[in-house]
């Protein structure tokens, strides 16, 4: 169903980006990767999606928070696949400390990267999107958007923000046909996630089933991770036929975690 799309995933060199850009590509998107990482295996996942579901894909290795490189990525996506139709931020980092020991240089990284960044290729991409009178904005928030937790000050703030600014986008853009929603996952099961639960089993000497269960999914109530395939298919839904009235929505993907 999406097929002639272009769709430009910020951070889709692991975790919920590649998820969410292996499940636009099955869908037939153009596909402009981004993020950090190696770049021999950047390149190989690059070429897998593209033989895997025959679709055009080319990579960025912008980083996000330089706003002269975030430009420079999105004109490379325009000049070498074509105007980008579905946009999806999502890249975006963590750093866990105590307001009063929060570094100030990450506290400035979090923002650029979770927040800030999106700002610049949302505006990048909305003119193009109301002319074509098609557009697809996603934002990839968090539970931590909607209801906050100690010593994520900066993760918690970006986040809300996030959220702030979908509902804007979707303000502005309403009448012209391009839709922004946020995202807002609790806890996905991602390298990332992996390898904090082994660090955790770690440090506290528990096993990793109960770091699992009494540290990280305490807070999410049906006890189980989300997929980055299932962060994927919302994704393409809202990106589909069924998605056009689905606008200015912080959607949550959190089992039950912001019900509390
Ligand atoms: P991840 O670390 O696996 O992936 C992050 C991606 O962002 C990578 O591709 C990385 O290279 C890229 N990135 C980081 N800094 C960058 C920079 N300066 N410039 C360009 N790219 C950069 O993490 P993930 O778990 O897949 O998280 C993806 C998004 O989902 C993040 O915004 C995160 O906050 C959000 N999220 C994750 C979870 C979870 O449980 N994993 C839950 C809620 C929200």
């Amino acid at each position: 169903p999406l097929e002639g799309r272009v769709a430009l995933v910020t951070g889709s060199t692991s975790g919920i980006g590649l998820g969410v850009a292996t499940e636009l590509a099955r869908q037939g998107a153009a596909l402009v990767l981004n993020g950090l990482g190696d770049p021999d295996e950047i390149e190989q996942i690059r070429l897998d999606l593209a033989r895997d579901h025959q679709v055009e894909a080319t990579y960025s290795d912008a980083d996000l928070r330089d706003p002269e490189a975030i430009r420079q990525m999105m004109a490379m996506a325009h000049d070498a696949i074509g105007p980008v139709d579905i946009l999806v931020n999502n890249a975006g980092i963590q750093h866990v400390a105590p307001i009063e020991d929060f570094p100030v240089a990450r506290w400035d990284a979090i923002i650029a990267i979770n927040l800030t960044s999106a700002f610049h290729t949302i505006r990048a991409v909305l003119p193009r999107m109301k002319a074509e009178g098609y557009g697809r904005i996603i934002n990839i928030a968090s539970a931590h958007g909607l209801v906050g937790s100690p010593f994520k000050s900066a993760y918690v703030a970006a986040k809300h923000g996030v959220v702030g600014l979908t509902k804007v986008v979707a303000l502005e853009a309403a009448e012209s046909g391009v839709t922004c929603n946020a995202i807002c996952p609790g806890y996905v099961w991602t390298p990332l996630v992996e390898q904090q639960i082994d660090d955790q089993a770690k440090a506290f000497k528990i096993t990793p089933e109960q770091v699992i269960k009494d540290v990280l999914l305490k807070a999410q109530p049906n006890k189980r991770f989300a997929t980055v395939e299932e962060i994927g298919m919302l994704t393409a839904y809202l990106c589909g036929p069924g998605g056009a009235s689905i606008t200015g929505a912080a959607l949550p993907v959190d089992g039950a975690w912001t019900a509390h």
